[in-house]
């Protein structure tokens, strides 16, 4: 769908477009002329999942996770080549485009993130160790850990009307990455941007046949149709959460239901804050961009505003003035910084909340300040004027459990912190809250109440504020959801996304076999003497438990003054005899370092060759002390591979973390630790 051009939208089933016939109209959020239509056909989706298990599961089940993370880079770049066609679609529902950069290019980010995820933390199979092992034997015969593996299921994602791209890639990302394919359902009143989006990924050819389909109307008999291994995900209202997860099959068959439903987060001024200090304009700022972004259609908007009593009047007053400069209208105007809620569906609804809230509130500002949307033909448009409501009792407001999905926020004026905080949890579990204070210790004093109560928590000062990415803006890394009436559900947070759509098995057995399920060389197991040294192969010729145990060496005293000479280390322990006998070891003993550095000089292989740089270890414990005139010997395994994608500025390499283990003359472990090298490929490439 080109920016001016209505058409029927399509869903795209088991490899095709279906849809030709229009039914439901589609209006401009600017001017209500519609934009496009939903189509009239059915979709049959018994055909779309056979072809999600038939076809698109063995397909990506063919790749592993690096593969993945691949291909959601080369999407994210081809998305980011494309981005001006998703913003002139997007400009139809009412967004800025500030408001759409979070959409489309936050969207694609996620992508991007995920990529790196995937790049960085997955392996180059799809089993991912959650380690470390343990010991379930006194003697190391039997050890446990845990795996986890691709469901071999599909992922239902069912998305809100505010965010139609960022919504779809942030549950796209993960559960591609894990190997699911996806079953995307838009909201209805905002599905040409998804369509578009979902056109260009087919168009791309980089995501393997049906992983990725798309739903545009309802979803018919699909609820009946999911099985054990699927897992559907939810964003939108609670009313709808509840009813959708309540599906008998998805009750009978355990399957996985995560919800992220409305929110009334909160934002407190702590009491230590006075109009003079940077934190009080922080706070304003703050609260105002949460209610003027997207038009306040953020899930993680600020709903409820908490202040002292004694600051009422300044925050008010400071909040109308910053308010009443924001202009509201079609995005497409020059100045315009807030655009039109998504609908005439969503404007009498926000409309009627306010009405709700009002009843017992003093309205502060609303439509009723001389609120007139900037352009042309927009009286048609789904416009709302910010407003500002004030409690006239704080713990009785319907702020607490009435959302009013747009650019609203409700004033909660409070006594004390510890009733701020009380306030906070009324709402009954968000997705976000913000304290703005300089005093580290009511942070402190804030997060055991509020984290309880919240998934996320901006703690604001005027440090923060330098790189402050804001109350309302989820990030790829960092946990997404919340618990109680913001759904109870879990998004991005890096890894911990990917992890909602692998299933966990624990796993027993010897090192040897855990070996070689995990993929990963366990201590213990059986190893492959390496007549070439491991150092002199290529990424490629390495296998996991590919072993060299070095020559010996015995510690003297000239070491120990040596590496304390050189590091300048004269820690007790290895110069006092006398303090060294009274400690716990009873005499002198090697540096730690030194024990590391020695085990570097027995089993590194100095020429030059694949080996093209250390770049850390992991995991050091010094477990037996090395005393003058121990002999030790060191072990050094490929415990595990991580493959590299090439880039044009590196030759091919991956990077091969190594199992060290440096044993006394006893056969006692003194040192543990593993070491990450990056290891050249023979073939460029
Ligand atoms: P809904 O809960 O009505 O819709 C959310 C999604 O669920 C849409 O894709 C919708 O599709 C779909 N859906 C609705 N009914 C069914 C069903 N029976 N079977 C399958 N899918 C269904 O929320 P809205 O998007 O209409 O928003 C309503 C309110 O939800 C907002 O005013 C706001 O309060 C809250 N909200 C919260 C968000 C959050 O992130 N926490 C985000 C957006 C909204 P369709 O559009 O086709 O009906």
């Amino acid at each position: 769908m080109g920016a001016d051009q209505v058409s029927t939208l399509q869903s795209y089933i088991a490899g095709r477009w279906v849809g030709e016939r229009a039914a439901k109209p589609l209006a401009s959020a600017i001017n209500g002329r519609v934009v496009a239509h939903t189509h009239e056909e059915g979709l049959d989706f018994a055909e779309a999942m056979a072809y999600a298990r038939g076809t698109a599961l063995p397909n990506l089940l063919r790749s592993h996770f690096q593969d993945r993370a691949r291909v959601l880079k080369a999407l994210a770049a081809y998305l980011m080549e494309r981005k001006e066609e998703l913003y002139a679609i997007s400009a139809h529902t009412g967004a800025t485009r500030s408001d759409s950069w979070i959409d489309i290019e936050g969207g694609i980010g996620t992508l991007f993130a995920y990529a790196s995820i995937g790049g960085k933390d997955l392996p180059s199979s799809n089993v991912l160790h959650e380690g470390p092992p343990m010991r379930l034997g006194a003697n190391n015969h039997f050890i446990g850990s845990h795996v986890m593996v691709p469901k071999r299921g599909v992922a239902l994602h069912i998305n809100a009307f505010n965010f139609p791209m960022w919504g779809m890639l942030e549950k796209f990302a993960p559960s591609f990455l894990a190997g699911m394919p996806c079953l995307v359902k838009p909201a209805t009143a905002t599905s040409y941007v998804a369509e578009a989006c979902v056109r260009l990924i087919v168009n791309s050819g980089l995501v393997p046949l049906g992983a990725l389909q798309l739903i545009i109307g309802g979803t018919g008999d699909l609820f009946e149709r999911l099985d054990e291994s699927d897992v559907v995900t939810f964003t939108g209202s609670a009313d709808t959460a509840l009813m959708l997860k309540a599906h008998p099959n998805l009750l009978k068959k355990s399957i996985p239901f995560n919800a992220e439903a409305d929110s009334l987060n909160c934002a407190i001024l702590a009491p230590d804050v006075t109009p003079d200090d940077p934190e009080f304009d922080l706070f304003i700022k703050e609260v105002a961009r949460e209610m003027t972004a997207k038009a306040g259609q953020k899930c993680t908007a600020i709903r409820r505003t908490l202040v002292p009593a004694k600051l009422v009047d300044a925050v008010a007053s400071a909040l109308k003035a910053r308010l009443s400069k924001t202009v509201v209208g079609d995005p497409a105007i020059e100045g315009v910084r807030m655009g039109a809620l998504a609908s005439k569906a969503q404007q009498a609804d926000v409309t009627e909340r306010v009405a709700q809230l009002a009843q017992n509130c003093e309205l502060l500002l609303s439509a009723r300040d001389g609120f007139a949307p900037k352009g042309d033909n927009v009286s048609e448009g789904s416009f709302f004027a910010p407003t500002l409501l004030l409690a006239r009792d704080s713990a009785a407001s319907d702020a607490h459990h009435l959302e009013a999905f747009g650019p609203v926020t409700t004033l909660l004026p409070y006594g004390d912190f510890d009733e701020a905080l009380h306030l906070a949890t009324l709402g009954r579990g968000s997705l976000v809250g913000t304290v703005c204070t300089k005093t580290p210790a009511l942070a402190a004093q804030a997060v055991p109440t509020f984290a309880a109560w919240h998934g996320r928590m901006l703690v604001l000062d005027r440090e923060a504020a330098l790189e402050n990415t804001g109350h309302g803006s989820p990030l790829p890394k960092l946990k997404h959801g919340g618990p109680g009436r913001a759904g109870g559900g879990e998004e991005l947070g890096g890894l911990r996304a990917v992890k909602h759509y692998l299933q966990r098995c624990a796993v027993q057995g010897s090192p040897t076999m855990i070996s070689a399920v995990t993929g990963e060389y366990q201590r213990g197991g059986a190893v492959t003497e390496s007549e070439v040294h491991p150092f002199r192969r290529y990424f490629e010729d390495v296998e996991v438990g590919m072993s060299l145990l070095t020559h010996r060496r015995t510690v003297g005293e000239a070491d120990i003054v040596a590496f304390g000479g050189l590091s300048g280390d004269y820690f007790y322990m290895h110069f006092d005899e006398v303090a060294a006998k009274e400690s716990p070891f009873g005499q002198r003993i090697a540096h730690g370092y030194f024990v590391l550095s020695a085990a570097a000089g027995l089993f590194v292989s100095p020429a030059p060759g694949p080996v093209l740089a250390n770049y850390g270890l992991e995991n050091l414990r010094f477990v037996t002390p090395v005393a003058i005139g121990d002999t030790i010997q060191a072990r050094l395994t490929a415990k595990r591979k991580i493959d590299r994608p090439p880039r044009d500025d590196q030759p091919a390499q991956g990077v091969i973390g190594w199992d060290v283990a440096v044993t006394n003359q006893r056969g006692e472990l003194c040192a543990s630790y593993e070491i990450l090298t990056l290891v050249a490929k023979r073939i460029a490439g």
